[in-house]
């Protein structure tokens, strides 16, 4: 029997293994394990990929959003006790990142057809303690659209972009700098290098991109325990630096990215054009954007029905995961959101799957995948 496991970071990043063993080389020869030359150039590389004018590389993804609000915090841009418009059903570093600072999450649910963010229902969230918004592409679907960025300007809200999982794609509208490529749409944005994001790194990393210079400074002394220049410390701050090592495996998969990109879309196109099954619905393609598929993730309807599709799927070789299984309002660390109403977020929780789409799942895989799924009888 066939066996397409769900993910395999070994075998994902085998075909740029000289690659990487030659850029870790010169790292470990070079002698410089931070603030190299590799974690300048990937600041510049990134910068020019997001259409942004600064970039800070930093350890992870949640440090890149933590330190976006705690800038705006030195700012005076946002205070302890503002409110953060944070979608319910995204993971939970985006939720963690709020309340690090102080700051109170506001829970909205997401729209059923594309599963980001319901501009209607943060509209009907606003109020003078609302500061700021954070959009989350989620599984690679470009977030932010016309009524959302409407919003922010009219009501002048920081829009606060958590782009873990969407690195390189592209909206339909463009963003309040004019660009339509994600973290750049916003005021600023996170990128997270987690291995197993589409630009993943061998251990943790994370960006800060943004055209706000004196954000990115503020970032970037933050990041460094607080210093402007050696050994003077103008903020209370953090070590939140990036790795030199890490830089230089990214600036090598990052040469790959647009290749990843284009493989991701040919495996979603074929599970989107050969799934046929009447309890499973496939993710919405939004018109006029590029979506990168961190995620393809489909739902499944029925009562107990989506444990006995995944159940059954892995008696035929097929590993799946699920891409979140509960919601932050519902974890024990967020026993204040217990009491929440989001029909949405909770029934989605309950119905999705993510297939698999990380390479080596080709294109041929996802439509042998589609056709198991298609003989399933639930
Ligand atoms: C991965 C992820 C993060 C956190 O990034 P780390 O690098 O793991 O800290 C934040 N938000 C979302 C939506 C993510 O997927």
């Amino acid at each position: 029997m066939k066996n397409y496991p769900f993910l395999d970071l070994a075998r994902s990043n085998a075909p740029l293994i000289d690659e990487l063993k030659a850029a870790a080389c010169e790292v470990i020869e070079g002698g410089r394990y931070l603030h190299g030359k590799h974690t300048a150039l990937l600041e510049q590389e990134l910068a020019d990929l997001c259409q942004v004018k600064y970039c800070v590389a930093v350890s992870n993804g949640l440090d890149a959003l933590r330190l976006i609000i705690r800038a705006y915090r030195e700012m005076g841009m946002l205070q302890a006790d503002d409110k953060v418009i944070v979608p319910a059903n995204t993971y939970v570093a985006s939720v963690l990142a709020v309340s690090d600072n102080g700051l109170v999450p506001t829970l909205c649910e997401p729209r059923e057809d594309t599963m980001n963010l319901d501009a209607n229902c943060i509209e009907s969230l606003l109020s003078p303690s609302v500061r700021a918004i954070m959009p989350v592409h989620l599984y690679g679907t470009p977030c932010c659209d016309e009524k959302l960025l409407q919003l922010a300007r009219h009501y002048n809200l920081l829009v606060i972009e958590d782009n873990a999982q969407a690195i390189g794609a592209v909206s339909s509208v463009p963003g309040l700098n004019g660009t339509k490529v994600t973290g750049g749409l916003g005021h600023v944005g996170a990128l997270s290098f987690y291995p197993t994001k589409n630009l993943g790194a061998l251990g943790d990393a994370g960006a800060v991109v943004t055209n706000d210079e004196r954000l990115a400074t503020t970032v970037r002394a933050i990041a460094n325990y607080g210093s402007d220049r050696r050994y003077h410390n103008i903020f209370l701050g953090l070590n939140c630096r990036i790795d030199e090592l890490q830089a230089a495996m990214l600036r090598v998969k990052l040469r790959h990215l647009a290749q990843e990109t284009e493989r991701r879309n040919a495996v979603a196109r074929a599970y989107s054009q050969h799934i046929a099954h009447p309890q499973v619905s496939t993710p919405a393609w939004i018109e006029g954007t590029t979506q990168v598929w961190h995620q393809y993730v489909i739902r499944v309807k029925g009562d107990g029905a989506r444990d006995r599709f995944r159940e059954l799927l892995q008696q035929q070789g097929v590993g799946t995961d699920i891409h979140y299984a509960t919601p932050p309002h519902l974890q024990p660390c967020y026993r204040q959101f217990k009491s929440y109403k989001l029909p949405i977020t909770t029934a989605m929780a309950n119905e999705v799957v993510s297939l698999p789409i990380a390479h080596p799942i080709t294109p041929d895989d996802a439509q042998e995948i589609a056709h198991i799924i298609n003989g399933i009888n639930l």
